[in-house]
């Protein structure tokens, strides 16, 4: 039932945004469609040596750029349904932040938290070996990568199938991002999502005349957050938040419950309790308190950054936060969205917001096909230009610098240091770009301007397109 209603709600966001554009209603129809579903059932051997069928999708939703590029969901709830109107999401998202691939989604109908690590291995190879047997995954194909319940592991056996089986193919480590470090991953992409959350979320509220609007200071500083969610995202958003932006985290909500400490909760403390006692609840200093309750809270932004549907037309009247940023993928139903808009709350929408993760994912899959780092070729150049530079400027001011200050000022960059700035300009212009299209174009919300965005790069591309015969 939720998923058909999340499925409704992203058609419903493209179709109001969709009024707004100029383009043929064919093209449009195009855009919206999803133009490949691969649904497949496949056997695999349980622990005990018994066999247990796994239901399991890709949806390939646009062609208009190759390859196609979305997450792998291991739930329970997955469906077809879903699976498509994710991969729509990554269509959208990745045309918002210039990432030139189409949008896919997978989703593996199993448990994870419930199975050992030999079943989720299988399964993901035999998964892996599926997508194959279709040409649903290759470099230049379709490109996975982690999502709810799937992390580094997962894609460590995607891309260690995908090697053996197609061994001479060029560039086999671009067939999915979000691997291990050992395994031609990139640094940075495991905390990527939840840092463009804090990158988006201070570009929008740095914005004097949207603070205003909403009766903020602008800035993040001192601001309430609760956040639903301490998964890879949420934890992410919620540390930088914290640590960089000078956010207050007052609340956390977890599938166990929720706590809440109106002085702040430390993020890194809290996660590290989660690891030691399974759960957010009895964290010094914080009151435990119902999870679903605790979005209906006083704070300024609240963070969902769980699953989809937790905002609807039921608790979006209750909501007292400012603004809601939807670090998740759909956790504003349309009923509770039109709701949250009328009572003048910002919904800062999950295409833009999330995007960091795919951003990421970008720069993995081109280290992997240049087969070199990024900076390999520049680190120790910028050090030397810099190293110059200092020394100039203290001949010249006659002036020596500190020890510490001259390091500070000399090293050449790491690859971190150039996937971390990177995501903060994409994220930075993403953002300025959607805040012009929202204001010129006279828009009701950010949400119908990211779609218009979007919808108008895609159907711009789909129109220079040969229809073939
Ligand atoms: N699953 C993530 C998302 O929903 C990342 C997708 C990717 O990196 O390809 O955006």
């Amino acid at each position: 039932m939720s998923e058909e209603a999340f499925y409704e709600s992203v058609h419903a966001y493209f179709d109001r945004a969709a009024l707004y554009s100029k383009f043929d209603a064919g093209i449009l129809q195009q855009v919206k469609d999803c133009n490949a579903i691969y649904r497949m059932k496949f056997p695999v051997r349980e622990d005990d040596g018994s066999i247990r069928v796994v239901e399991a999708f890709r949806a390939e939703h646009s062609y208009h750029r190759l390859p196609t590029k979305g997450g792998i969901r291991f739930s329970r709830m997955v469906s077809l349904n879903e699976t498509i109107a994710l991969a729509s999401l990554m269509t959208y998202k990745c045309a918002l932040v210039g990432v030139p691939f189409g949008g896919a989604k997978g989703g593996v109908k199993i448990s994870p938290s419930q199975e050992s690590e030999g079943f989720r291995e299988r399964v993901t190879r035999r998964y892996t070996a599926e997508l194959i047997r279709k040409n649903f995954i290759g470099p230049d194909i379709d490109v996975p990568a982690p999502d709810y319940g799937t992390g580094e592991k997962e894609m460590g056996w995607i891309v260690d199938t995908y090697k053996n089986i197609r061994m001479n193919e060029p560039n086999i480590y671009a067939c999915v991002t979000g691997k291990p470090l050992a395994m031609q991953g990139i640094p940075g992409r495991t905390q990527a999502t939840g840092q463009g959350v804090y990158f988006g979320l201070r570009s929008c509220l740095e914005r004097p005349e949207v603070a205003k609007k909403l009766g903020l200071s602008p800035g993040l500083a001192g601001k309430r957050v609760i956040l639903q969610g301490l998964g890879k995202v949420g934890y992410y958003a919620a540390k930088h938040l914290q640590q960089d932006g000078g956010a207050v985290i007052v609340g956390v909500s977890e599938q166990e419950g929720g706590i809440h400490n109106p002085e702040g909760l430390d993020i890194p403390a809290l996660f590290a309790h989660r690891q030691e006692t399974g759960s957010v609840l009895d964290y010094p200093g914080a009151e435990n308190v119902d999870r679903a309750a605790l979005l209906e809270y006083s704070c300024d932004i609240l963070i969902p950054a769980a699953l989809e549907n937790q905002i609807t037309a039921e608790n979006a009247p209750r909501i007292q936060a400012k603004v809601i940023a939807e670090a998740a993928n759909g956790p504003v139903d349309q009923a509770g969205d039109a709701i949250l808009c009328q009572r003048g709350c910002l919904v800062i929408p999950d295409l833009f917001l999330n995007a960091g993760g795919v951003t990421v994912s970008y720069f993995e899959w081109l280290k992997n096909r240049a087969g070199v780092s990024f900076d390999r070729m520049i680190s120790r150049h910028e050090e030397i230009a810099n190293r110059n530079m200092v020394a100039a400027m203290e001949t010249l001011t006659g002036q020596t610098l500190s020890v510490s200050h001259r390091d500070s000022l000399i090293h050449g960059p790491d690859e971190l240091r150039l996937v971390v700035s990177a995501l903060e300009q994409t994220m930075i212009r993403a953002y300025d770009r959607i805040h012009e299209v929202w204001l010129q174009r006279d828009l009701p919300d950010l949400r119908t301007a990211a779609f218009l965005l979007s919808i108008e790069r895609v159907a711009e591309s789909y129109s220079h397109h040969g229809i073939f015969p």
